[in-house]
Formats: C-alpha cells, structure tokens, sequence
C-alpha cells in the first residue's frame, strides 16, 4: 500500500511539473531550440505574398515548436540551408546553380522537403535531377481550371489524418507523371478531372533514400489555401517531417 501511494505521488508530482507540455500537438519539446523552416516562392502566374507567405507559412508559424520565414529570393537558398531543418520549395522562377547544388547536398544529407503547386512543374531544363530524384517526376500541364474532387486513397497516414474523404475546390488539376527512373512516389490523394475523368496524383510523398519528401501539386489561388482540407494536409506534413 505504501509503495502504492509512493507511486501515485511521484505520478501527480510528474504531471504537474510536466503535464503543461502534453497539451495538444507540439513538433518540440517547449525547452528546445525551434524548428526552422525557409519557404521559397516569387515568379509568376500566382500571387506568393497573398496566399504562401501571408497564408501558409503563417498556419505553419501558428504551430508550437515552429519558426518559419519566407523568400523569393532563390539566390539566397544557399546561405540558408545550413541553418535549417525543412525547406518548402513552392517557387516558379529559376533557381542559381549554386543553390541547385545546396539543395542537392541539403537532402543527400537527409534534410527534409516540401514542395508545393509550381515547384512540382518540369521547370528546370538545366537540373534534371530535380524531377528525377526529388519531385519523382512532374507536370508539363494541366487540366482547365474547375471544381475537381479530391479524394483520399491513403487514410491511414499522417498527412491525411483529419482531412474528409473527398474534398472539393476549384484549382488546376496538374497531371503529374511519376517519373519511370525515380524510387516512386507513396500517393495520398488523388484529383479527379470532372471535365475528362482522368485522375492524378495531388498529395504524396517521394520515396528518397535519405530524405521525408512531401508533393503537394494543389494551391493555385484562394480557393485552395483557404480549405480547411488543404490547411490540414499542410499542417499535417510539417507534422511527419518532424516526427
Ligand atoms: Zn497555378
């Protein structure tokens, strides 16, 4: 009985001086250093202040553990890859070859990444590695701008953890062709065109030998970044890296 009451007050004293750090999702411990994440985004066709700098990256900043800055300056990547533990690449402008290589030699090292809507194009004529080993393949086009469904085909990971098993908003639909020399891709959700019927990937991951690699090919414009489903698969990913 003695020990039983020991035992008991050793367990209330460990909730009361700990039990504050259990409260709901943390990707850190409160006492150690922030995750750093870099976002990348500039170039055309989309507006990257609105909707990645002033919309995602503050969903991501919200969450505790976290401190996440924004660039669209692809220039500066290098500078910044040693200091970081998650670059999202979301950019549809070119990116200097020495960053290139930083970015090569950031994920042969195991650093993790997300890569959003346009840096899921074959953009890069001079870094075919990028789609090979890193997107796991591309888009060269996509289906005209509509409502299309989403649907989850892998419910049981993280990433879809929460998300409705079928959401739906207008965004373009990329028809995004794995690439036959990369390791794969492990689909999460796919889009299915309701103009031609035709699926493809929009949420996966990238099998990588050393590196998390999360795909994400929706986020056109308010439509998507405003979904509750879109914002959770974005949560939700930053949530898997760091696990
Ligand atoms: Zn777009």
């Amino acid at each position: 009985m003695k020990d039983w009451i020991y035992n008991y007050r050793f367990v209330l004293m460990f909730l009361l001086l700990f039990g504050s750090t259990f409260k709901g999702y943390a990707v850190n411990n409160k006492n150690s250093k922030p995750k750093k994440v870099l976002m990348v985004g500039g170039g055309s066709s989309h507006d990257f202040e609105r909707w990645y700098k002033g919309e995602d990256l503050q969903l991501i900043n919200s969450m505790q553990g976290i401190s996440a800055f924004y660039t669209d300056n692809t220039d500066s990547i290098k500078f910044y890859l040693k200091d970081i533990d998650l670059l999202i690449l979301t950019n549809n402008q070119p990116i200097s070859k020495e960053s290139q290589q930083a970015i090569e030699k950031y994920v042969a090292k195991g650093g993790p990444l997300i890569l959003m809507h346009a840096a899921l194009w074959y953009n890069w004529n001079d870094w075919p590695k990028y789609n090979t080993e890193l997107v796991g393949g591309g888009s060269t086009s996509h289906e005209t701008f509509q409502l299309f469904k989403n649907l989850v085909v892998n419910p049981v990971h993280p990433i879809t953890a929460g998300v409705a098993s079928q959401f739906d908003f207008k965004d373009e639909l990329y028809r995004h062709v794995p690439e036959p020399n990369s390791l794969g891709l492990d689909v999460l959700v796919i889009g299915e065109s309701l103009e031609t019927g035709k699926v493809y990937p929009v949420v996966f991951t990238v099998n990588h030998s050393k590196s998390k690699i999360v795909g994400i090919t929706l986020g056109h414009d308010e439509h998507s970044h405003l979904s509750p489903d879109y914002k959770k698969i974005v949560r939700n990913s930053v949530e898997w890296i760091f696990k």
